[in-house]
């Protein structure tokens, strides 16, 4: 049997947005490599993140269970690693296992890597140039631009390899994570400007209040650090954040502008604007230019990795996976960031390449979550799923062969109401095909002092085929009275079947 077992690699990146990827079509940017996995395998178009940021996110990949199950509900709530996980079942199954890059599950014995033969982790985010991190318990300094430093720790680990057994090699890479910044070689990429959403001037009108209250706006959010812009010392302490120590400021974004003088970090450049629009644009290319750019070093060392298989003859043996954490805000409704269950930061990118099952160039419109890619693996490596697990296997899906009965719906739930820097409310919902029910339930579990009690609950409901940019909440239209009540069974149901526990009451509209 242990001759038949594929090499699973999976790469993901941190915040990786699949409109940042050439192959969804948008148009921003050229990932050639990243296509490539897309051109000799699959994209899925409907992949879909339990819980929009990175912490919870890793945690379901690895253990395959929703995040009230397996306790990870937020970035403060670190992975018990005496927790099963898919490292650990593969592994024992005949696997050589290796775990490289951002894991952000946690520090220590209680949090760190487990499952895995080989292991070296960014600690926390991560840095992007000479990154510390933690390998096999010890510190080190590794030289070089994180990109490459993971990718190169990847392929000496491939190398030195037991080449009897086969792998499952989780790369994780920190970029395009905050806060943005690439190599060198790719400071003079994007000097056309990047095209702005069309709902970059969102007004929050017809939402529930969270659109509004989000502290997520490209405008007024964005730190100096953020935008590689010299912060000044002293001035105003509106929206300061505390990272490593340092005070961070946010930009300013006055009405009238024409005293800012904003400052490039690396080359001195003086920026000034003469309105409140100019500055808006400002910043947004600039956030959109620093993301993109760290996302073109991803697409080459993929390339390098991809190039490694074929020199190596592995690529029929081996199932390629590129995926992100979650989605990201690259400007429409005026934001970045994520954790939130719009269309944006919900949607996971996911391209696999396996040629022995997957047909080259193929496309997939099923809904499937990042809890069954653990279901997939042990699937493909001919392991049993333990009963543990709550998502299912994608191979069918993966081969073109939908089952009749495959669940069209995703579930999301995010807990960390009102972090100071977000000021993103709690909410938990479904999508299916056509519609995306949300609750905003205006509390918090994890962040003491933040409940608000119950009474500006709020429900939406968007028709993401005649709105897919979800600007009009219809919960309360008489023409989807039929559709909110279907949807709140739905929910009601998946809640039931996953154990998770509402914070509604049903039929409450
Ligand atoms: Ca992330």
């Amino acid at each position: 049997m242990t001759a038949k077992q594929p090499n699973i690699l999976f790469i993901m990146a941190d915040d990786h947005a699949s409109k940042a990827i050439g192959c969804y079509g948008a148009g921003i940017n050229q990932t050639p490599h990243l296509d490539r996995i897309a051109n000799e395998g699959m994209r899925l178009n409907h992949c879909y993140v339990t819980n929009s940021i990175c912490t919870p996110s890793r945690a379901a990949i690895l253990t395959g269970t929703y995040n009230h199950v397996n306790c990870v509900s937020t970035l403060e709530t670190h992975i018990d690693n005496r927790l099963p996980n898919v490292a650990k079942h593969l592994k024992t199954g005949g696997y050589q296992t290796a775990m490289v890059g951002k894991w952000h599950l946690g520090e220590g014995k209680a949090h760190e890597p487990t499952g895995f033969d080989f292991w070296s982790v960014l600690p926390g985010q991560g840095e992007y140039f000479d990154p510390y991190m933690i390998e096999m318990g010890e510190d080190i300094e590794a030289p070089g631009y994180v990109t490459d430093v993971i990718t190169d720790k990847c392929l000496n680990w491939l190398d030195e390899r037991d080449r009897e057994k086969p792998f499952f090699l989780m790369c994780h890479h920190k970029a395009p994570h905050r806060e943005w910044e690439h190599h060198p070689k790719h400071a003079a990429l994007y000097q056309d400007d990047i095209a702005v959403p069309d709902t970059f001037d969102d007004d929050y009108c017809n939402r529930a209040k969270a659109a509004s209250e989000a502290k997520m706006r490209i405008r007024n959010d964005m730190k100096y650090r953020d935008l590689g812009l010299v912060q000044p010392e002293g001035g105003s302490e509106v929206g300061v954040r505390v990272k490593d120590g340092d005070i961070e400021r946010k930009i300013p974004h006055p009405e009238d502008p024409s005293d800012l003088r904003l400052i490039d970090r690396a080359t001195g450049e003086v920026f000034t604007f003469e309105t409140q629009a100019e500055l808006a644009h400002f910043k947004y290319q600039r956030y959109l230019k620093r993301y993109l750019r760290t996302i073109a070093s991803i697409d080459e060392n993929v390339g390098r990795m991809l190039d490694y298989l074929d020199r190596e003859g592995l690529t029929e043996d081996t199932i390629v996976i590129y995926t992100s954490d979650q989605g990201f805000f690259l400007g429409e409704h005026g934001w970045f960031d994520k954790r939130f269950m719009y269309e944006e930061s919900f949607q996971m990118p996911f391209l696999v390449r396996y040629p022995k099952e997957i047909a080259a160039g193929t496309v997939c419109d099923d809904m499937a979550c990042n809890v069954d890619f653990a279901p997939s693996f042990l699937d493909y490596a001919g392991l049993t799923v333990p009963s543990y697990m709550q998502g299912k296997s994608l191979r069918n899906l993966f081969g073109g062969n939908t089952p009749e009965d495959w669940s069209q719906l995703a579930y999301h739930r995010y807990w960390m109401h009102r972090d100071p820097d977000h000021n993103a409310y709690s909410h938990y919902g479904i999508r299916d095909q056509r519609y995306k029910l949300i609750y905003w339930y205006n509390e918090g579990f994890d962040l003491p002092g933040t409940n608000h009690g119950g009474e500006d609950r709020e429900w939406e409901l968007f028709d993401c085929q005649k709105d897919p940019l979800e600007l009009f909440n219809v919960v309360e239209d008489q023409a989807y009275f039929d559709v909110v009540q279907n949807m709140m069974r739905q929910l009601d149901a998946k809640m039931a079947e996953i154990g998770d526990v509402p914070e509604h009451h049903s039929g409450a509209l």
